[in-house]
């Protein structure tokens, strides 16, 4: 437990009430994962208390890369961190985008400096334990505003107690019991808040893997064939029939994140995840131009994984009176516009402009404002990241020279443009810090 550790379980109900009176409303948040945590330190600067329930005994992320585009820098900044993201990310120059067979440049955008002055906010790449340890030392940082986030650990959630709607409470596995003025369920694509809260089943297999792996920054540049990918940081997408590959460095060059879709095989459709080897995963592109082997050949076993892609339908509900969805646990998506936790910290941004000025008798309309303004524009993202599933895998032919095409031209890969994701959901609060961003570099 982190903070200081507090379940109402055993509380009479007199002390709720002199408690309820002379205290801001209480958000139990499920999951500690970056949505959670997001979620968690808007809601602390809105003046709310809230309880995090994570069922891992440590807090923490994947040892895998991260990328937010403007529309979630912009929250992140917004929250107070920059100085201490600035510490840990790294600013790609460019996405580049090149062909299977020989590498060839297909497209080139300019991100950086251009990206900051278009759209008020960076682009950044992190490691994800970088990231989420941002979050976490914010949430409990006892200098930082509104009241200190507490945060459960080995809190598996099993059951959900809505006995008296205005307290919903989530129970723990080992017998805890945190009750609050609202639930939020962060907790995930496979949520168990959004199966006893009741919600339906939306979870869809994609047919495809992901491997994830971290290169040695200092192998890469060692290797005349691979030392391009260090002498300006930038973000590369490869594109071939059936698969797809992207890299990028993080923690200024001591990894290149990579991540690599391929058809999924049955044992990993099977377990969800599992582990792997460079040899396996040079192997998926032999056949690409010899760079690619060249460099997923370098990454360390221990570094490499490998995931089923799985991901929600489309749902416009995620609330059902004081008990809310957020992040994959309500509109979990393919990762092929690396959107998914950046959509994550959109809903936590939205839930706290809501939920932030209203008194306890407001919470229901609060959530049902929060789900108007956030599904929509989730599901348009998570359609998009579908579209890009075949767009981005065609077999060489006429169709594949069209999207080519397209992608030189950068009109679009799917139905939602760079310019509509990027901009984000409309804030309605004045937001200083990221506005303030572009001119205080
Ligand atoms: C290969 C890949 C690359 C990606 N790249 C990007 C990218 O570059 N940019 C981007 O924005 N997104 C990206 N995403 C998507 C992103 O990783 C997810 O959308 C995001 O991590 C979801 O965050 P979350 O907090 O909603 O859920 P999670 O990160 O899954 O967190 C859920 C938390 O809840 C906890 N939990 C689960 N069940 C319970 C329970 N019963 N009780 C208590 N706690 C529980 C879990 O332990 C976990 O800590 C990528 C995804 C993949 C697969």
């Amino acid at each position: 437990m982190f903070g200081s550790p507090e379940s109402d379980a055993g509380s009479g109900e007199d002390e709720e009430a002199s408690v309820a009176a002379s205290q801001s409303f209480e958000v139990v948040v499920v999951g500690a994962g970056l949505g959670g945590l997001c979620a968690a330190l808007s809601l602390r600067q809105r003046g709310l208390r809230v309880t995090v329930v994570e069922a891992a005994a440590q807090l923490g992320e994947i040892g895998a890369g991260i990328q937010t585009a403007p529309n979630a820098s912009r929250i992140l900044i917004g929250l107070g961190l920059r100085a201490e993201l600035e510490r840990v990310r790294t600013e790609p120059q460019d996405q580049v985008r090149r062909r299977w067979a020989d590498g060839s440049i297909i497209g080139q955008l300019p991100l950086g400096q251009r990206v900051i002055d278009q759209y008020g906010a960076p682009y950044w790449h992190y490691h994800r334990a970088d990231l989420h340890g941002v979050l976490l030392e914010a949430c409990l940082d006892p200098t930082g505003p509104g009241p200190v986030v507490e945060i459960a650990t080995s809190a598996q959630v099993v059951d959900l107690d809505r006995a008296d709607p205005a307290r919903p409470a989530v129970l723990t596995a080992d017998g805890r019991r945190f009750a609050g003025d609202l639930v939020i369920g962060a907790d995930g694509i496979r949520s168990a808040v959004r199966d006893l809260a009741g919600f339906d089943d939306t979870l869809e297999f994609s047919g495809e893997m992901a491997y994830r792996a971290l290169i040695p920054g200092d192998l890469v540049a060692a290797d005349p064939a691979t030392r391009f990918l260090v002498d300006r940081f930038h973000s590369t997408i490869w594109y071939g029939p059936d698969k797809h590959l992207v890299h990028y460095m993080i923690r200024g060059g001591q990894y290149l994140n990579v991540v690599a879709i391929v058809p999924c095989t049955e044992e990993i459709a099977r377990d969800w995840s599992g582990p792997a080897t460079a040899a396996q995963l040079a192997a998926e592109y032999e056949d690409w131009d010899s760079r690619v082997p060249a460099v997923l050949a370098k990454a360390k076993d221990e570094d490499v994984s490998v995931w089923a892609m799985y991901r929600r339908r489309r749902d416009p509900v995620w609330v059902d009176g004081r008990v809310a969805l957020l992040g994959d646990a309500c509109h979990a998506m393919l990762p092929y516009q690396a959107q998914g936790a950046s959509q994550a910290m959109e809903d936590a941004a939205v839930l706290a402009e809501e939920l932030g000025w209203v008194t306890r008798d407001g919470i229901e309309a609060a959530l049902v404002r929060y789900v108007d303004r956030r599904a929509k524009h989730a599901g348009m993202v998570q359609d998009a990241s579908l579209q890009n599933m075949s767009f981005y895998h065609l077999p060489d032919g006429p169709e594949q020279r069209e999207r080519d095409e397209k992608l030189r031209r950068f009109d679009g890969e799917s139905d939602v443009s760079y310019d509509w994701l990027w901009n984000g959901s409309p804030l309605t609060d004045p937001d200083t810090e990221s506005i303030n961003y572009q001119f205080a570099r």
